[in-house]
């Protein structure tokens, strides 16, 4: 049984570029979509398996009365999207952002299932999210917020069919009363309801640096291919929260300088390394990025085309644009975000500029890899050590580099197409051997 069918089915081919209202007026949304039709026709998967992949399984709207601390109340919209549930239990990020839309998350879970089948996850994709900006909300707000999002989502979640973990904007604390929520509803603690929670709760040791720490490996993977030598190679970071700051961190550990980081509030630019150390205390004493002493500020539009080794976008989509994407200046792109590159980019990088990309459903699977092994561990009440989970957190993610390496050597194709092709043909081939109910 194989995933090509030789009759093409002419009237299903023709369809499957009919935009669908309730997602295509996001471009994020169109552009995963794009980038799954361009990987249908090049591997020929078969008509109805792309129909059926092409929309989310499940899209849930929920509003969001919150009891503000002035007394107000104020109606936030929630989201969450179950791209596929065909492997396993969607898994994927709750976000709290002011652009969060359906079309954004629906984009965002139907990436999480190609991640999660290149990566061979028991998992589909899965995306959450609320419009809502974190930091003009207050902790009390943002719990009630969190709590009542999980009580309106409460028949779609469980641990066997939709697991979240946190995204940009959120972070352990929300994940924390997620569970508390959930365990209150059905009685007892469950800490499998969630990933990427305190370890003191179920949470996985490890867990909060993996994104980052399996973005330096894909890193470390492309220098040893590519024949840089770390310790002259220089970065710049875009994001400097979970993701961009331990990517930072860990390039120090490697002997990597990193030239430039930039966050929502600006960018700063130091061209003989930024001392993260002391960057990282400085944020965490409440300062801004921008502020900080030992580096320039620079325009935030500057950060991505500064002459270094490696550009890791790790904030928001779609900052790679048609616009920028001549101008990079760097030998690789770790693409530590979701979706940074657009696909008007991606020609660019790949025809004008020969710039070695490294896909972001391989570059940030350190995330739901070890969301994987949280999950694991809490079905199982057997916990890891450190050691265990970066272990196989590093040979998951050294099996992923090569296979995307080795399909896209062999059939000449680019990183993005071959690692999206290893993702989806994982779906198409379960869907296969499942059939169509009924
Ligand atoms: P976060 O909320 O911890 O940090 C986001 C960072 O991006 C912050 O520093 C913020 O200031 C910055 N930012 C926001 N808007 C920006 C803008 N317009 N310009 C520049 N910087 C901006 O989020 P995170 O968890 O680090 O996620 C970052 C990216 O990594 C997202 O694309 C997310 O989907 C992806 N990702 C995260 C994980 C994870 O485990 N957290 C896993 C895989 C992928």
């Amino acid at each position: 049984m194989g995933t090509m069918t030789s009759p093409v089915h002419a009237n299903q081919r023709a369809r499957r570029y009919t935009p669908h209202p309730l997602y295509d007026s996001s471009p994020t949304f169109r552009m995963a979509r794009m980038q799954l039709v361009k990987v249908a026709e090049e591997t020929e998967i078969d008509p109805g398996i792309l129909e059926r992949l092409s929309l989310p399984k499940r899209a849930v709207v929920v509003s969001l009365p919150v009891r503000m601390d002035d007394g107000s109340t104020q109606a936030f919209m929630g989201y969450r999207v179950q791209h596929s549930l065909t492997s396993g239990p969607s898994k994927g990020g709750l976000r709290y952002h002011p652009a969060v839309d359906l079309g954004e998350v629906a984009a965002l879970a139907m990436w999480m299932s190609w991640k999660c089948g290149l990566m061979n996850l028991p998992f589909g994709g899965g995306k959450g999210g609320v419009a809502c900006d974190p930091a003009s909300l207050s902790k009390g707000e943002l719990e009630r917020l969190t709590r009542r999002l999980t009580e309106e989502l409460l028949n779609v979640i469980s641990p066997r069919m939709d697991v979240m973990a946190p995204d940009v904007g959120t972070d352990e604390q929300t994940m924390a009363w997620i569970m508390d929520t959930y365990s209150m509803k059905i009685g007892y603690a469950c800490p499998e309801i969630v990933t990427g929670k305190p370890v003191a709760i179920g949470g996985c040791v490890g867990r909060r640096e993996a994104t980052g720490r399996g973005v330096v490996f894909t890193i470390m993977e492309a220098f040893e291919e590519l024949d840089i030598d770390p310790s002259g190679a220089t970065a710049v970071v875009q994001g400097f929260g979970n993701v961009g700051s331990v990517v930072c961190a860990e390039l120090v550990k490697q002997g990597v300088k990193t030239l430039g980081v930039g966050d929502r509030y600006g960018a700063i630019a130091n061209s003989k390394g930024i001392d993260i150390s002391a960057l990282q205390r400085h944020v965490a004493g409440g300062k801004l990025l921008r502020d900080f002493g030992g580096a320039d500020r620079i325009p935030s539009n500057e950060l991505l085309t500064i002459p270094c080794t490696v550009v890791v976008p790790a904030a928001l989509e779609r900052v790679v644009t048609e616009e920028n994407a001549a101008r990079l200046n760097c030998r690789i792109l770790a693409e530590g975000a979701n979706g940074p590159t657009t696909p008007e980019a991606d020609e660019i990088l790949q025809e004008e500029k020969d710039i070695f990309i490294i896909p972001d459903i391989l570059c940030n699977a350190g995330g739901v890899t070890v969301s994987y092994f949280e999950w694991v561990q809490d079905l199982q009440q057997f916990l890891w050590t450190e050691e265990m989970v970066n272990h196989k957190l590093e040979e998951l993610m050294h099996g992923a580099y090569h296979r995307v390496r080795t399909l896209a050597k062999d059939r000449h194709i680019s990183n993005r197409s071959a690692a999206l092709t290893l993702g989806i043909q994982k779906i198409a081939r379960e869907k296969e051997w499942r059939g169509l109910f009924p």
